[in-house]
């Protein structure tokens, strides 16, 4: 709780006087290659593929900007395409705060994949570094090959998550299964959590929404908003699994569902969440340009042209600041702590929900 206050305060504060901190965490997209042909990314259609490079990422993350970096989460494309990926592991070390490496991968190579996460675990153990992961799960069977492009998928991803559920700690020290959910997923939703249910993994599903580092921004077939019946399966879902989960032991994953389901009752406006890349955290990709979130941020520089601290002063995170902002209150990525207006209709809704407010509650519902 006091967490959240403090949180909540350095959130409006930051916003109200335009501050903008070190970064804590860095979302790092390393690689443009992707094995994967999904129907909610367009990444894999763009030609020129590049990997990020290792030696000059050190250089990069020694400069003092990044100083107070905790957590680096790596993205791609698909990691484990890239040649020599543990030594993207070893230029991160060189970040003197860092405690978390969390990796996304969409299991399309088991094997290589597990003997990936071994030598990594390897090195972060030595440096007290923990190791996260996410695996992308987009449906059983047949729906997860048809949303990944690629024939007969699941059953490789299948034998993976067998082999995390029995030893996941060779391989991580957390991880927890990522599933997208659009139009193409929605009708089966129901059988997909039901399937989830049988692993001991906690399972994240997040909407496919416009994203600018996918090239997603302005084409978007895929969105469950497009369709008024996945919509409405999707604002079901979201809201029976927000009445699902305790609050006591997980009102974080409580409060996701919730905004969630706000988001798609307000037909894609209406952010409950702080959101960090604003006001601190950013996002450097594999040509090593400088990005405030993935979702709606323009690149800001190269970072092998200009330095953060040369960025900082010519006001280049500011003017990006502002631009990014007008997208803030369509946009669902990231979701995590509430803001105050997520706080305030979130215990509502519960105390609805037990005591059956009624008409007292109407006002707030059009907030
Ligand atoms: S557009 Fe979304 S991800 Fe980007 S800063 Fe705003 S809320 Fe955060």
């Amino acid at each position: 709780m006091l967490y959240l206050i403090k949180s909540l305060l350095i959130d409006t504060l930051c916003r109200l006087f335009h501050i903008r901190r070190k970064p804590v965490v860095i979302q790092m997209p390393v690689t443009s290659r992707c094995n994967s042909r999904c129907k909610t990314c367009n990444i894999w259609e763009i030609k020129e593929k590049s990997d990020i490079d290792p030696d000059t990422l050190r250089k990069v993350l020694q400069d003092d900007y990044f100083s107070e970096v905790r957590s680096v989460g790596i993205n791609g494309g698909e990691l484990t395409l890239i040649k020599h990926p543990e030594e993207i592991i070893n230029a991160l070390l060189v970040l003197k705060k860092l405690d978390y490496i969390h990796i996304i991968s969409n299991g399309l190579l088991p094997d290589r994949l597990l003997s990936l996460l071994e030598k990594i675990k390897q090195i972060t153990v030595k440096h007290n570094v923990k190791l996260g992961l996410t695996l992308s799960v987009d449906g059983v069977g047949s729906v997860h090959d048809e949303v990944r492009g690629i024939k007969n998928c699941f059953e490789r991803t299948k034998k993976l998550m067998d082999e995390l559920a029995q030893n996941s700690k060779c391989y991580c020290d957390v991880m927890d299964i990522g599933c997208t959910l659009s139009r193409y997923n929605i009708p089966y939703v129901q059988q997909t959590d039901s399937f989830f249910s049988g692993y001991p993994f906690t399972i994240t599903y997040h909407l496919a929404v416009p994203n600018k580092r996918i090239y997603t921004f302005d084409r978007y077939d895929y969105y469950v908003l497009e369709d008024e019946r996945s919509n409405l399966l999707a604002t079901e879902f979201f809201y029976g699994k927000f009445l699902k989960t305790s609050f006591s032991k997980q009102a974080r994953i409580k409060f996701r569902y919730f905004a969630n389901y706000y988001f798609l009752k307000k037909k894609g406006y209406g952010r409950l969440s702080q959101c960090s890349y604003l006001n601190r955290d950013v996002t450097i990709d594999e040509n090593l340009d400088i990005f405030l979130c993935a979702t709606a941020s323009d690149r800001i520089e190269n970072l092998q042209k200009k330095t953060p601290a040369e960025l900082y002063k010519q006001g280049s995170f500011d003017e990006m600041q502002r631009q990014t902002s007008q997208y803030c209150n369509t946009c669902i990525h990231y979701v995590d702590l509430p803001n105050l207006k997520g706080v305030v209709l979130f215990m509502c809704e519960i105390l609805n929900y037990r005591w059956s407010w009624g008409n007292k509650y109407k006002f707030l519902s059009k907030w």
